[in-house]
């Protein structure tokens, strides 16, 4: 697999490829954006590591007859073991933060929702986890983090971590009460408003705060 989890020297950090573990619903203007309830607590779903892609590559949609919806999240390096974790020990055991997008073929889950079928087949497909380079200093406040996505010098998604329905220690210290996180796992944490859809020749611009500032293209 092409895919590393790399620092912002694009220096490899040295942790396996994980499973890439999403949240869904976890800011409220999202949630309403999409006539979701907001939930009373985290709705958790995972993409597989094949889904993982490095952020700055061209995004390719050539091949997929669908509406691929961008949603740019805030996401998280797990680097030590978190099994039914207590609340302290989740700080110490992120490695690193950065920013994915959660592509989504908005069609097929909504095919699959209306149903009740699990979302797969609309979210964990091949390059479906665009994923930045990750910040790896200790001091980071992640519950004021400010986060922007534009798409061809238009902004479509702005929004700060302290609106998130569940927080990230939160959102992480649940999923660990489900699963076991394993060192080089990520964790996903929702998006905010502004969701939509890519179109092809897109230039998208992304960043994290004043530490991450990224683009990437749609092929
Ligand atoms: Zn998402």
């Amino acid at each position: 697999m092409h895919y590393k989890h790399i620092d912002l020297n694009q220096k490899k950090i040295s942790l396996p490829i994980g499973k890439v573990v999403c949240v869904g619903r976890n800011y409220a203007d999202h949630a309403k954006e999409l006539n979701n309830k907001v939930p009373e607590e985290p709705l958790l779903f995972m993409k597989p590591n094949t889904a993982l892609t490095h952020f700055s590559d061209p995004i390719s949609i050539q091949h997929l007859s669908h509406a691929v919806h961008y949603e740019l999240e805030v996401v998280i390096l797990i680097g030590q073991e978190l099994k039914q974790a207590q609340k302290e020990h989740i700080l110490p055991a992120i490695a690193g933060v950065g920013l994915s997008l959660d592509l989504t073929l908005r069609d097929v889950q909504n095919q699959l929702k209306s149903e009740g079928y699990p979302w797969e087949k609309a979210k964990a497909f091949d390059g479906s986890c665009p994923t930045s380079f990750f910040c790896t200093q200790k001091n980071i406040d992640l519950t004021n983090l400010s986060l922007q996505l534009s798409i061809n010098n238009k902004i479509v998604q702005q929004d700060n971590t302290r609106n998130m329905i569940f927080d990230i220690v939160s959102l992480i210290q649940y999923t660990s009460s489900h699963f076991t996180l394993l060192p080089g796992d990520i964790v996903l944490t929702g998006t905010p408003a502004g969701v939509g859809k890519l179109n092809h020749q897109d230039m998208l611009s992304a960043s994290l705060h004043d530490f991450i500032s990224l683009t990437t293209s749609v092929c």
